[in-house]
């Protein structure tokens, strides 16, 4: 017997993937380094589908059919480049080999260069949703070359969520484009549970019980902010802690968030490419200053400030005000994330369809959100600059506005941390503003280094003569 698909790497990720597919009528060929854990997966789920289980690699390639499919989940990095080494000299041209780990989408530029004169396709996919979206239907975000998406795509797409019939997957564009979009999806996701966390401390700030502030997440969660993360939000919020039932589990969690780097990815490259992603980068900082502890410690004891308390005069508004302002903060988290994809097609030649990608993020992956499908329609009526040039968009925001600042303006006045949210009311209003501070900047550093400035009413650019006769001159 064939296989018609091969899933390299039997730990959760690729143990779900494998099970999935078989779930969904595929034969499966399935291999891992350790010969155990494949056994281990055929004990356990064998009988949900048809597995090809090998404890070689050869034997593996040989049992696909041709083109062959093989998707590999392994340990990202060493992992994958190991497995390239030994796979590689056992295909051919035309088949296609899918990474489905968080790869950096450099990383995969450059192993998809160093393939491709093999005719093997290398596909970099990001895959999201963790282990049950594995195993039930992920969000799916396969790059490479347009040949290799008719060959691995009809599997992929079965494989992943769908939304009134449509996948949660679709090819995203050449090369490192795949991985690129999961990155920015990370990073948006650091963004949304940034602003998430801040809209819980307003609430606690202004005397709710976590109860109660999981009362507020679930109302929010039937409206305009129904999404994955606000949703379980308040199941975080009404757990209980197992070793003490009177008390809240989030009361005993360090208030420490870690990371795996995928936000640190998102801001390095954003960076790189002159790209404002500020929101996800106060998100990431956030989490490095919540680890900080000797910073903390310190700054308890030295720095003066408000007592972090919000008087409310009325709950039922100022509940409405943190939701308006969550709902627009969200919204720009989701105009930068898209701006940083928008630059990168440009910068690597990536056929990007936008309103695809909110498409694909519907369903199956974390970021998932009723925001997406406005996102997807308002790109399919076409091409936006900005996600907050939408019409629905920027109505909605003009609505929330003064609810925002009103928000910001009392957490700063309490003394509230919400970097998020004043760093993204920060963007909406520098990209609306008509002039920002940079034509001093330029003064500044044309006087003290001669860099010049560009004229409102000519061309070229001009340097003053500040230390001598103060004359301007036309620069190269
Ligand atoms: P791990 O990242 O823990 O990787 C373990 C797997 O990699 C094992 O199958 C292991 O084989 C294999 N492996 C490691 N090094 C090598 C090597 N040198 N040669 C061959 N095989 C190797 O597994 P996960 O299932 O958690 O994740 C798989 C991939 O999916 C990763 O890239 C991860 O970043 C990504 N991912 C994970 C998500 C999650 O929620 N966990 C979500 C989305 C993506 P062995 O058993 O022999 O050690």
């Amino acid at each position: 017997q064939t296989a018609e698909v091969g899933v390299i790497g039997m730990a959760v990720m690729g143990s779900n993937l494998a099970r999935n597919m078989a779930r969904k009528g595929f034969r499966v060929a399935i291999y891992n380094r350790t010969a155990s854990r494949t056994d281990e997966v055929i004990a356990g789920h064998g009988n949900e589908g048809t597995f090809l289980p090998f404890h070689d690699l050869a034997n593996f390639v040989a049992s696909l059919e041709r083109p062959r499919r093989v998707v590999m989940m392994v340990k990202a990095g060493c992992g994958t480049d190991a497995v390239i080494k030994e796979i590689t000299p056992l295909l051919q041209p035309g088949d296609v080999l899918v990474d489905g780990g968080n790869a950096y989408f450099g990383d995969t530029r450059r192993r998809e260069e160093e393939i491709r004169p093999t005719g093997i396709h290398y596909v970099g996919t990001g895959i999201s949703g963790g282990e049950v979206g594995a195993l039930e239907g992920p969000s799916i975000m396969p790059g490479g070359s347009k040949e290799s998406y008719e060959i691995i795509g009809p599997v992929l797409e079965k494989i992943s969520a769908h939304v009134d019939g449509e996948p949660c997957c679709a090819w995203m564009g050449t090369d490192g484009a795949g991985h690129f979009v999961k990155m920015v999806h990370n990073g948006i996701e650091y963004a949304d549970m940034q602003f998430i966390g801040e809209a819980h401390s307003l609430l606690r700030a202004a005397g709710l019980t976590n109860a109660e502030a999981a009362d507020a997440f679930e109302s929010w969660n039937h409206g305009d902010l129904n999404s994955y993360l606000v949703e379980i939000t308040s199941r975080v919020l009404r757990a209980k802690d197992p070793r003490n039932p009177d008390t809240d589990l989030l009361d005993v969690i360090r208030d420490e968030a870690g990371m795996k780097g995928t936000g640190t990815w998102t801001v390095q490259t954003a960076l790189e490419l002159g790209v404002d992603v500020s929101t996800i980068s106060e998100a990431v900082f956030a989490r490095s200053v919540s680890s900080a502890v000797p910073l903390r410690t310190v700054g308890q004891h030295v720095l003066a400030g408000p007592e972090h308390t919000i008087t409310v005069e009325d709950r039922q508004t100022f509940l409405t005000d943190v939701r308006d302002a969550l709902w627009s903060a969200k919204v720009v988290a989701y105009a930068q994330g898209l701006d940083e994809i928008r630059t990168a097609a440009a910068e690597y030649n990536w056929e990007v369809d936008m309103g695809q990608i909110a498409s694909i993020w519907r369903d199956g992956c974390i970021i998932r959100a009723r925001l997406l499908q406005r996102i997807r329609d308002e790109y399919a009526a076409g091409d936006l600059v900005s996600l907050l040039e939408a019409p629905s968009v920027k109505a909605e925001l003009a609505r929330c506005q003064q609810a925002w600042r009103r928000v910001v303006a009392c957490a700063v006045e309490a003394g509230v941390p919400v970097p998020g949210f004043s760093s993204a009311l920060g963007y909406y209003d520098q990209v609306r503003a008509p002039r920002l501070n940079a034509a001093l900047t330029q003064g500044l550093r044309d006087l003290f280094g001669a860099h010049t400035y560009r004229r409102v009413d000519d061309e070229g650019s001009w340097h003053l003569n500040w230390s001598g006769d103060g004359r301007e001159v036309r620069a190269n």
